[in-house]
Parts: structure tokens; C-alpha cells; sequence
């Protein structure tokens, strides 16, 4: 079985059959609606990956490209009635293809710079921030960008660009102590993921969070020598690296009394709530792993499931909400954002149209894959000029870079916040 690989649940043979009369996952997956390939649809996937697994397939480029143009949605999951657990089965294909070395020279050393090493580690990362910013901030980005240089000769760079983040000029973990206290009587002990590019390049987003938790009288304990959460590196298939990572969080959040860990970056959230899925067979890990992904919530779970302090002002706006593919289909958050929306006075949520399919942000798929990104971006954003809403929340920061991209490119007049900026908002606190 030259190009076999071993180590994930298959499905049998049944569901195979079983798939073949099946296929309602096809009309929920970005990439068949885009090119109409059973290959590149979730039931393509699934019956290639159980060929190239079992060795009947071997392991070309051509298998390769199908499993990096899955944008790793999971949307089929949540149509799927077998309960099949592609997103399982894509990221352990991308594991193979990276252990087995069968990636391209220049996507390895990528993937090994930015993935295994800047988001991974601390104080690369902020390096490599840091620089962005003199990029960015000192006159050299407007100078590439008037002279028009970068287009005339990496047009695709050009386009990059404008997908990165902007960094922020005071780092999160940096401009807050570990520990942080409410004003009344502490109702919740909460351990806080300050993130990788959340921690330098969205600190708003995390500084609106703390607010709203410290609003509902939770004392937040961000940990510094917290690390990034993995997600990253476990979807692209570096499980290595994910698994040391979730270790080290483990160990470090471990050492305070936490009744939660709250997050709000939904790709996060996701993957801490598997830490206990991708230690499983560690033995000193294991129940370590599987009793902290107990503790983890998104911020809307956490409000949602508690009596929390609903605005007394009128926020009297129109608002969307968009369901980031990691909080509706990966950890089946729906009701609760919703339920929070409804909740505000003065707020009339107005549906978005297909508000569950992918914004074509997808982690770094953007990057990958610039232009089917913008094709499913393009979708999003009809929909979203369709709502005609004031304001279109969400609760991943890849969405929201995305969308803001999608209304400068389409020119659509919205704002586009995350759900912590606009409780904060609609909580009037500076
Ligand atoms: S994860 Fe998304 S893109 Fe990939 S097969 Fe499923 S629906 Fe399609
Ligand atoms: S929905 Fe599930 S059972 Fe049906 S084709 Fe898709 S993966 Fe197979």
C-alpha cells in the first residue's frame, strides 16, 4: 500500500453505498457550486480520500489539489444525516499528504515559516508584526501602492496585500494585566485566549470582549504565556504543531481555578473544544484535554447559557448576523447569537440571506485560493446588499477582514463588527 495511510476513521463501505443515493450535502458545498465537479464535493472527497487510504488510489497532485480546494467549512457536516465527520477526515488527509512529504517545495517551506514557526511562536510572530506595521504605518506601503509597483510586478502580491491585516499599534497582551476585575461581586472565573493575529492585529475585538465579560461581572484571567490555539496548523494539516500548542495552553490555563475559557474567534473555539479529540491517545494528556475543551465556550454560548445584562438603552439598528463557518457548522452555535440579538432593545435583527455559507475567508484559503475566495465572496456580499441591514455582526475575525473587503470591493454600505463590539456598543461603554 505504497500510498496508503492509516490513522483515521474511514467510512465503511456502507456509507459509501449509502452516499452515492445521498448527496444532500452537494448544495451546501462552496466549491461543487463552483465548478459542478463531483470530485470537488464533499461526497468527491470522501470516496477519493477512502481510495487513496486504503491504496487503491495513489496519492497525485491532482488528490492533493482537491483536498487544499475544500475550504474546510464543514457546512456539509451539518447537512450530512450519517453524521459523517468530513472535517475530520479532509484535515487527516492534509496530515498524510504533509507527513508523507508529497507538497511542493515552496508550499512546505511556507507552511513551515508561517505556520510551524511565526503563529506558533510568541515573539516571531510579533517580530514579524511589528515589521508589517513599519510597512504599513511608515510611508512604504503608500509609496507601492501609488507608483502602482507591487501590481506591474507581483499583481497577485497586490492583491494579497490588501487581505492583510492591519496591525495594531499596541499589542492586546501587552496593554492588559493577567488579571482583570469586574466592579461588582465576581459571578465567573473566566480564562481568556488573547490569540495569535487576534493578539496583534484585532486587540480592538479582544479589548470590546473583556469589556462585555467584566460588564457581566466575570473576573478574566488572561494568562500571559498563553500560546496560540493550534487551529491554524491543525487544519492545514500540521498536527504536530497543533497538538504541542494544545499542551502548552492546557498546562498554562491549568494553573488558575477557571469555571470557563471564553472565546471569540469561532476557527479557535472550535479546534480547543477538539483538544481532547487530537490528544486522545496521549496518555498524559488525554483527560487533561478532554476536561479543558469542557470548559471552552464562544462568547455567545457563554451569555447565552447565563442570565446576562441585557442593554437598557435602545440600539435602534438593523442587524444581520452572518454564521462563521466554525461557530454554526463546526461547533453548532446558531440559536444563541440569535437569541442574544433578539434580546437587545431597539435592535431589529434582519435575516441575511444563506447567512451560514462560507465568506470564502476560510483561515488562510484567501491567501491559497485569492480567487475562488473572491467568487464566494462575491455570493456573500449579494446577500448581504440584499439585507439591507446597518450593521452585519459575527464572531470570527477572518469574516469580518473578509466582508470589509467585500464592501470596499463591491461597495456595499454596512458596518461590519463583531458580535463583542456591538454588545459594547449597544452596553454604551467607551
Ligand atoms: S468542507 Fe465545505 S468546501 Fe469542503 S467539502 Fe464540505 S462543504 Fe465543501
Ligand atoms: S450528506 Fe453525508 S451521507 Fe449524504 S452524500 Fe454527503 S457525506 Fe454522504
Amino acid at each position: 500500500m505504497e500510498n496508503g495511510f492509516t490513522g483515521i476513521d474511514i467510512p465503511s463501505d456502507d456509507v459509501i453505498t449509502n452516499c452515492m443515493h445521498c448527496g444532500l450535502c452537494l448544495p451546501t458545498c462552496p466549491t461543487y457550486n463552483l465548478t459542478g465537479r463531483e470530485r470537488s464535493s464533499p461526497r468527491g472527497r470522501i470516496r477519493l480520500i477512502k481510495a487513496v487510504a486504503e491504496g487503491e488510489l495513489a496519492m497525485t497532485q491532482g488528490f492533493i489539489d482537491e483536498m487544499n480546494f475544500c475550504l474546510d467549512c464543514q457546512a456539509c457536516e451539518t447537512a450530512c444525516p450519517a453524521g459523517v465527520k468530513y472535517g475530520s477526515l479532509v484535515e487527516s488527509a492534509r496530515n498524510q499528504i504533509s507527513l508523507q512529504g508529497r507538497e511542493s517545495l515552496s508550499a512546505r517551506l511556507i507552511k513551515w515559516i508561517f505556520l510551524t514557526h511565526v503563529l506558533s511562536t510568541k515573539w516571531q510572530l510579533k517580530l514579524v508584526a511589528r515589521l508589517l506595521r513599519l510597512y504599513q504605518q511608515g510611508g512604504l506601503e503608500w509609496l507601492v501602492n501609488r507608483t502602482g509597483i507591487l501590481t506591474a510586478v507581483a499583481p497577485k502580491l497586490a492583491k494579497l496585500q490588501k487581505l492583510s491585516p492591519r496591525i495594531d499599534a499596541q499589542f492586546f497582551d501587552e496593554s492588559h494585566p493577567e488579571i482583570l476585575y469586574p466592579e461588582g461581586t465576581i459571578r465567573y472565573r473566566i480564562g481568556f485566549l488573547s490569540g495569535c493575529i487576534m493578539n496583534v492585529a484585532f486587540a480592538a475585538i479582544n479589548n470590546d470582549t473583556v469589556k462585555v465579560l467584566l460588564h457581566n461581572d466575570c473576573q478574566i484571567i488572561i494568562p500571559k504565556d498563553q500560546d496560540c490555539c493550534g487551529s491554524m496548523q491543525a487544519h492545514n494539516g500540521d498536527f504536530a504543531t497543533a497538538r504541542a500548542l494544545a499542551r502548552k495552553n492546557i498546562d498554562v490555563f491549568a494553573r488558575y481555578d477557571l469555571d470557563y475559557i471564553v472565546i471569540n474567534s469561532a476557527g479557535c473555539g472550535a479546534l480547543m473544544k477538539e483538544y481532547g479529540h487530537y490528544l486522545k491517545d496521549d496518555e498524559a494528556y488525554a483527560a487533561k484535554a478532554k476536561a479543558f475543551s469542557l470548559l471552552v465556550l464562544d462568547l455567545t454560548e457563554f451569555l447565552a447559557m447565563f442570565e446576562w445584562k441585557r442593554p437598557t438603552e435602545p440600539f435602534p439598528f438593523r442587524v444581520a448576523y452572518h454564521d462563521a463557518c466554525h461557530l454554526a457548522h463546526a461547533q453548532k452555535v446558531t440559536v444563541q447569537p440569535r437569541m442574544l440579538l433578539s434580546q437587545i432593545p431597539g435592535v431589529t435583527p434582519v435575516e441575511l440571506p444563506e447567512s451560514s455559507w462560507c465568506c470564502g475567508s476560510a483561515g488562510t484559503y484567501n491567501m491559497t485560493h485569492y480567487d475562488d475566495s473572491m467568487k464566494i465572496l462575491e455570493r456573500k456580499m449579494t446577500n448581504v446588499r440584499a439585507a439591507q441591514a446597518d450593521y452585519v455582526v459575527a464572531s470570527n475575525p477572518g469574516c469580518l477582514a473578509q466582508m470589509e473587503y467585500g464592501c470596499e470591493l463591491y461597495e456595499v454600505n454596512v458596518n461590519v463588527i463583531h458580535f463583542a463590539t456591538l454588545l459594547r456598543k449597544a452596553y454604551r461603554i467607551e
